[in-house]
């Protein structure tokens, strides 16, 4: 696989200029950034904690994209399942209540 520029295991820690460092963990807050193309870094020489941008993947090297179609299509089926649902139970309510006033002349 051909490193980029962008490949972190070549960048440099901006503190002390050594290029070993481990991913980070990120906090609750910062993993509502997840969808940004950056990921925490922490040297592990001077423990410094900086921010690295993550090297573009290809967009059919990422199995999320087509996770994520394949749950739009299927959210996409079941709102239309629960539509038929729902015009069943209406005409089901129209049909009793039709029934009932009838009834009750
Ligand atoms: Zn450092």
């Amino acid at each position: 696989m051909p490193s980029s520029s962008l490949d972190p295991a070549r960048s440099k820690c901006p503190k002390c200029g050594l290029n070993a460092f481990r991913r980070s963990r990120r906090s609750r807050l910062e993993k509502a950034f997840a969808a940004l193309p950056y990921l925490p870094y922490r040297c592990l020489d001077c423990q410094a904690r900086f921010w690295r941008r993550v090297p573009k993947v290809p967009p059919d090297h990422r199995p999320a994209r087509v996770s994520g179609a394949e749950s739009r299509r299927r959210k996409r089926v079941s709102s239309r399942r629960q539509f038929i649902v729902y015009s069943l139970a209406l005409l089901l309510l129209f049909v009793l209540t039709a029934f009932f006033t009838r009834d009750r002349e």
